[in-house]
């Protein structure tokens, strides 16, 4: 048995699994690692490179990209071999088309092996996405499955692009959450489900604190089998 901890968080675009994982990566002092950005990137420079449609060639492109994520004072960058990304992939562009490259199976591959080193490196890892829990880590000594209304994560998505200065009607980007959903949720490889023994929480109704809470307590629970010591801030 390791003697990290890893602490798997998955459900759909808005639930919440960023902000959550990224404050409990930081109370724990344990690496965040936010998946959704690795497909992003991927997506972000297939657009650029006009290879969109062409899974050959973004195999190709996933194979020769050196992804490095760096998480700091609560924020996390993206490179790619050494080019930063991490507005890039941000983009309504990159949304429209992140779930059908993300449907690409041997792009996936690629990917999970990539999170399954970075996850079994530090002394903790909180790792965020939609097959966490299932595939990437079906063994993790927490698995969370976050959920929330179609209205409130249209409005939480709604709020980030404001704060990043574009403002994005309600309407198109709740149509590109339930456009999103329906893919992540129906594709063969690996689609987004709640493992059977994932703890749910939903998060429509309740404060981040809350939220974060909640899965403090799994975590500290499945610290104490493990006889790790915790240090939390
Ligand atoms: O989490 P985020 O909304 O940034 O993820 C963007 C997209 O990346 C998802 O809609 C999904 O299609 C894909 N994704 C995935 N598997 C993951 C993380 C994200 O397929 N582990």
């Amino acid at each position: 048995m390791s003697n990290n901890l890893i602490i798997a968080i998955d459900g759909p675009a808005g639930s919440g699994k960023s902000t959550t994982a990224k404050l409990l990566a930081q109370k724990l002092g344990f690496l965040y690692i936010d998946t959704g950005a690795m497909y992003r990137a991927i997506t972000y420079l297939a657009l650029r490179n006009g290879i969109i449609g062409d899974d050959k060639k973004i195999i190709e492109l996933a194979e020769k990209s050196d992804i490095k994520l760096d998480f700091s004072e609560g924020k996390t960058k993206i490179f790619v071999n050494g080019e930063e990304l991490t507005d890039k992939i941000r983009s309504i562009e990159v949304n429209k088309n992140v779930s059908d490259v993300s449907k690409i199976k041997d792009l996936r591959k690629i990917l999970v092996k990539k999170q399954r080193e970075m996850g079994g490196k530090d002394n903790g890892v909180v790792m965020e996405g939609r097959d966490i829990t299932t595939v990437v880590f079906p063994n993790a000594d927490v698995k969370i499955y976050l959920t929330a209304s179609i209205d409130e994560r249209a409005k939480r998505r709604a709020k980030e692009f404001m704060e990043r200065g574009t403002e994005v009607p309600l309407d198109e980007i709740k149509k590109n959450l339930e456009q999103r959903d329906q893919i992540d949720s129906s594709r063969e490889a690996s689609p987004l489900t709640k493992a059977e023994d994932a703890v749910e929480v939903d998060t429509s109704n309740i404060t981040i604190e809350k939220q974060v809470d909640l899965i403090l307590k799994e975590v500290k629970k499945a610290a104490k089998e493990k006889g790790i010591q915790l240090n939390i801030t």
